[in-house]
């Protein structure tokens, strides 16, 4: 394997609990905290995916007439890394760098790797053109050909993909690549739309949330210090009152200000027209206009547009954290200038990997895909619309517990390429009085 290059940091070790920003934030200025539900307040255990693998192999089977053998599969966790590119009309899932390079050595069809002459025979090279790659959601609607996943709930979409894919190769069956990707996708939904996954979790949840008191302790912290707090999530509000209900206590709803359910993210964020709608605790929804949103009361829908207004939360003052970084976060940064939060679970694993391994190669992270960061010589296409979307990022909720409400966080200043001393071997090649110049900077030069 090629070695994948991390920069070499002054100190080996850095603390997992570490919150890293990308732009300066103080929390002096943040008077209200937003938060996504699922993987920001309720982090799930494995048991999850393999649960949802094994309900969305079932429904091809059983709804899509797909063939019997497939029940063979099973759920490989660390197969797949979030942030994959699949090439929806090749069946080809992929890493790709921040400059639309496909990582060769990372192309998976099925379950087994392509060689890179077969990609860079596909590509015509390895560069992926902007009309084919995803679109600002990661969606692979209107034209183009690639997806990008980006929910943590993607992890076992992608490996049923992979092995349905093998499973259609392996018993060399012609099937048409665009039909399958739809189908995975709609039984993948499906789990979700019809509650299945929702009536699993809420009868076993011990089993799936974990980490309850950390969520539980930051939430508390954050009312202690006089925060506003709410709470925006596309899941139902019987599947968060009980994940809530267990990970914070029956009064949970005290700590919230507004909770909006079933909010159609990234919709909500857009779509000017869809009004609130208040929801009582039987599930029965109200059909009075909504003139404010009261702590308290349950509200379903609505647009973001409506909720600035009736709550007056408008800009720097606000900080909202979730784990989709497009759906979550992408259009608050963009359109509303609210500071925002990435949770990161991956984090977590990568940094304690770089901590204390010697050698640094690209199957340490993940052993097909790598690290969900970086390639072998750039960012991922995940990491760069990470660092345009989220102030600040780390692998969960908790990691708050570690700063004073006061903390401001400043992103390590990194010179422009043009700003920093030239290396060595640039001022060998470069004007004579260089080395002078990087010498003074206090680089020393083996020449
Ligand atoms: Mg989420």
């Amino acid at each position: 394997m090629f070695a994948d290059l991390i920069p070499v940091i002054s100190s080996n070790f850095v603390n997992p609990d570490t919150i890293f920003a990308n732009n300066e934030i103080s929390l002096q200025d943040i008077e209200i905290y937003g938060f996504d539900y699922d993987y920001t307040l309720a982090f799930y255990s494995s048991h999850l995916h393999t649960l949802i693998f094994n309900i969305a192999r079932d429904i091809l089977i059983e709804e899509h007439r797909y063939p019997e053998g497939l029940r063979e599969y099973e759920y490989i966790p660390d197969f797949v890394i979030r942030g994959l590119h699949y090439d929806v009309q090749k069946a080809l899932l992929m890493k790709i760098d921040a400059f639309h390079y496909i990582q060769l050595g990372t192309v998976y069809r099925g379950l087994h790797p392509v060689t890179d002459k077969e990609v860079i025979a596909m590509y015509e090279g390895s560069h992926v053109p902007l009309e084919i790659m995803s679109d600002f959601y990661g969606k692979s609607s209107h034209g183009h050909t690639m997806k990008q996943f980006m929910d943590i709930f993607s992890l076992p979409e992608m490996t049923l993909l992979c092995c349905v894919n093998d499973y259609f190769m392996k018993h060399n069956i012609d099937y048409e690549p665009v039909h399958l990707y739809k189908d995975v996708k709609e039984a993948i939904g499906d789990v979700h739309v019809k509650g299945i996954m929702y009536r699993a979790v809420e009868a076993d949840i011990e089993k799936y949330i974990c980490y309850g008191e950390q969520t539980q302790a930051v939430l508390r912290k954050l009312a202690e210090n006089g925060k506003k707090m709410f709470l925006i999530t596309n899941s139902p509000f019987d599947f968060v009152d009980r994940g809530m209900k267990y990970i914070v206590g029956r009064d949970w709803r005290d700590l919230f200000d507004v909770v909006i359910v079933q909010a159609d993210k990234p919709g909500f964020f857009n779509d000017r027209r869809k009004p609130f709608r208040r929801l009582t605790d039987q599930g029965v929804l109200l059909w009075d206009r909504i003139h404010r949103l009261e702590k308290g009361q349950i509200y379903k829908q609505g647009n973001l547009y409506e909720f600035l207004r009736l709550t007056g939360w408008r800009g720097s003052s606000v900080l909202y954290f979730g784990d989709h970084i497009y759906s979550d976060l992408a259009d608050l940064t963009l359109k509303h200038g609210w500071r925002t939060g990435a949770i990161i679970p991956e984090l977590r694993k990568e940094i304690k990997i770089m901590n204390t391994e010697e050698s640094r190669t690209k199957d340490i992270f993940n052993s097909q895909f790598g690290s969900l960061f970086r390639t072998y010589h750039n960012p991922t296409y995940f990491s760069r619309r990470l660092s345009r979307f989220a102030d600040i990022y780390m692998a969960s909720l908790s990691c708050l517990l570690r700063y004073d409400l006061q903390h401001t966080f400043f992103p390590r200043r990194t010179p422009l390429q043009h700003e920093s001393p030239l290396w060595p071997e640039q001022a060998s090649a470069g004007a004579a009085n260089t080395p002078l110049k990087a010498e003074a900077a206090g680089v020393t030069s083996s020449e």
